[in-house]
């Protein structure tokens, strides 16, 4: 059975440095206590008390789960439940969603601008034009919301977008088409957005195209915070500190789960974040273009 699933992407983080300082408030014992497999499995183990850990100590939970299961014959559907609980304990502010919706409008608001009328043009005449212009348009999108939701919050970093053929996974008898994904590094800063599009449906659906786009996109800001988290440009006081220590943690203990595990995937905070955002993004570009 072939499946398409929207914007499904792959978080890597390469060349980790688990050496690297950490930042002070991180360092606090307290907010860094272990926790044996069998009380992390425990499903009596409740997302309130979760809530009340420090990010490391989460983060130490899942990676532990993570690295056992390799090794361990620990039943799949109690490791996802424990781990889509602890990604369902890492609660996103009101301050974030604020950020985000006047960024959004900001990006909106520069669309109609003369300047950026390839994208509204491109995405209105989808099947018409070159997939030259197609992934020109997707390479601006990507730059003006890079540039205006990194604006007066971090240093922007180097980035690229590929273009390649399209990815099929297999899972189980599933067949999936991957649409896109990101990798980025967090000692160097170099984000990298994939997008399978030579090929395929991306092509033909532009609505599923520039979701795709402003969903890794997405994981290039969060890439941003981390990275900023990690240089120490982020201050006690930023209002988007929170969150940057929260995506920080999950790249530098290197937890991620990929889409082959649909719903614990879903379940992690970059995640939902990247599929809202690519989403709300699109529907507003298709509002304006259509
Ligand atoms: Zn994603």
């Amino acid at each position: 059975m072939l499946k398409q699933i929207c914007a499904l992407c792959i978080k890597a983080t390469l060349d980790m440095n688990f050496g690297k300082k950490m930042a002070q408030t991180l360092q606090n014992p307290a907010l860094s206590q272990t926790y044996p497999l069998e009380d992390i499995l425990d499903d009596r183990l409740e997302i309130e008390k979760l809530k009340s850990l420090g990010l490391t100590t989460r983060c130490k939970m899942i990676r532990k789960i993570l690295s056992a299961r390799t090794t361990n014959p620990i039943p799949s559907a109690i490791a996802a439940s424990a781990l889509t609980k602890i990604f369902n304990s890492f609660e996103i502010s009101e301050e974030f969603y604020d950020w985000q919706r006047e960024k959004r409008h900001l990006f909106v608001t520069a669309l109609m601008d003369k300047n950026n009328r390839l994208i509204l043009e491109s995405y209105r005449n989808w099947n018409k034009i070159s997939p030259t212009i197609q992934k020109q348009a997707i390479k601006k999108a990507t730059r003006i919301h890079r540039d205006i939701y990194v604006d007066g919050v971090c240093q922007p970093l180097p980035y690229s977008v590929n273009f390649e053929e399209r990815a099929i996974r297999r899972t189980g008898l599933n067949l999936s088409i991957v649409f896109g994904r990101f990798n980025g590094n967090i000692e160097t800063g170099e984000g990298t957005i994939t997008q399978y599009m030579e090929h395929g449906h991306l092509l033909h659906n532009a609505r599923e195209a520039f979701d795709t786009t402003h969903h890794e996109t997405t994981h290039l800001i969060q890439h941003h915070l981390s990275v900023a988290f990690q240089r120490g440009g982020i201050k006690s006081s930023h209002p988007l500190r929170r969150e940057a220590a929260c995506f920080h943690e999950i790249d530098r203990h290197h937890v991620y789960v990929s889409s082959k595990e649909t719903v614990t995937y879903l379940s992690q905070p970059h995640e939902v974040l990247a599929h809202q955002e690519g989403h709300k993004i699109s529907l507003a570009i298709e509002a304006l273009a259509l």
